[in-house]
């Protein structure tokens, strides 16, 4: 973490902060974005910051090259599929920095492997193992703004990789860490983060502040401001996040520790989530080493799980039931099925038609009655639950896909979201 201004006075430091600017697709969507993009970091750097740029692939640009690979071949053989779409951020951050040099800012482009993001070996979703940014410190010492390609790294075996869909913000985000920024921005679409999404609740409002946590449950439930992993580090590391617009540029929404003298809301935000479907196991023998079997099967095909409900047992024989993502369901059925004849269970069924409803807000920790207020208010408007899980400030609720909307908008009024 970058000093504090105050204490930078005190100790006679330069009063200069380090600050990560992300912009994502939309935000670099055209050579007018761009533009726009170099006109503001010009303006960072002239209030007196050091600037360290982080771009993703201009508009949709990632989903065409997905679609050209799809189109050449059959497969996507993982390694090749990288190569490809690290072409997308490599564009954009050289027009950015073309951008910024015609503004009068020097600046340079790095790609995720000169900005030196090793990662593992797990291509198409590779995590980060280490930071040896030291070239960008190199061009931060030598007044250059840098300009980073997100999404990307080099692995281990010396090959390229990239982080998962979403994943400038997790280059960032690590990028601000590493370096010891005071903040990271991220510039997006919206003016923020909002108490559900705003294109489903009109009367959404958007939420000045929101804590680690918080955001933590609302990325991974749905929320699609931020990508969850991105999160996680930056509460790891304890870097605040700013989301805002890059098309207003007002302030938006700080992501930050929560503040222990404040009286937290007991609801702060609905999610939704309509990218998962849901499969059962029904006569599982009730015997240990059943579910193990099952989700070890699952895991070393890396599909990740989510909610999983499993009943009481009755005669012995008992269901289980759980959630992956869409994209997963096929896979996650064959193994379902292999395991189903291991462990002589009776069938295998999937429903893809299913989506998820979560109220989420630190305050539930200490309240009583919120769950119940929930169900009634879904019971009331006659929308079945299928599945529940919980955490310590989340509750959610899987429903048929067809009531997801109705169910965010009825749990936004009753909860007292309604902006007036
Ligand atoms: N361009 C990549 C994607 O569309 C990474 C990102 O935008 O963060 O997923
Ligand atoms: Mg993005």
């Amino acid at each position: 973490m970058g000093t504090n201004p105050l204490l930078r006075g005190l100790l006679n430091l330069p009063l200069v902060t380090l600050i990560v600017q992300k912009f994502g697709g939309t935000s670099v969507g055209d050579a007018d974005r761009i533009r726009a993009v170099a006109d503001h970091v010009a303006r960072t750097r002239a209030d007196g910051h050091d600037v360290v740029v982080v771009v993703s692939a201009m508009g949709k640009f990632t989903d065409d090259l997905i679609r050209l690979a799809d189109d050449v071949s059959p497969t996507r053989p993982p390694r090749e599929l990288d190569m490809l779409l690290t072409a997308g951020e490599r564009i954009s951050m050289a027009l950015v920095s073309m951008a910024l040099g015609a503004r009068g800012v020097e600046s340079a482009s790095f790609t995720g492997s000169q900005a030196g993001i090793i990662t593992d070996t797990d291509h198409t979703r590779a995590k980060i193992l280490e930071m040896r940014p030291d070239r960008i410190r190199e061009a931060i010492a030598a007044g250059l703004v840098p300009v980073v390609a997100g999404f990307q790294g080099i692995s281990t075996d010396k090959d390229i990789t990239t982080l998962g869909r979403g994943g400038s913000d997790v280059t960032a985000v690590a990028l601000a860490a590493a370096l010891g920024a005071d903040s990271c921005e991220i510039y997006t679409d919206v003016t923020g983060v909002f108490s559900a999404d705003p294109r489903v609740v009109s009367k959404a409002r958007r939420l000045p502040k929101v804590s680690f946590d918080e955001m933590m449950e609302m990325a991974a439930t749905g929320g699609r401001v931020l990508m969850l992993r991105s999160v996680e580090f930056a509460r790891r590391h304890g870097v605040p996040l700013h989301v805002r617009s890059s098309f207003t540029w007002e302030p938006g929404t700080w992501i930050v520790e929560e503040d222990p003298t404040m009286e937290e809301a007991i609801v702060t935000a609905i999610t939704d989530d309509s990218s998962e479907a849901k499969l059962t196991i029904d006569g599982v023998p009730d015997r240990p080493g059943v579910a193990a079997q099952l989700f070890r099967a699952l895991a070393d095909a890396s599909i990740n799980v989510d909610m999983i409900v499993q009943n009481t047992g009755t005669n012995g024989l008992t269901a289980i039931s759980f959630t992956v993502a869409l994209t997963d369901l096929d896979e996650a059925s064959a193994i379902c099925n292999e395991v189903k004849a291991l462990i002589g269970a009776t069938s295998v069924t999937s429903d893809a038609s299913i989506g998820r409803v979560s109220i989420i807000g630190a305050g539930m920790k200490s309240s009583p009655g919120v769950t119940a207020q929930m169900f009634e208010t879904l019971s009331n408007n006659g929308i079945n639950i299928e599945m529940i899980s919980t955490s310590s400030i989340r509750i959610s609720c899987v429903v048929s896909a067809d009531k997801v909307a109705e169910a965010v908008r009825i749990l936004h009024t009753a909860f007292g979201l309604d902006a007036a």
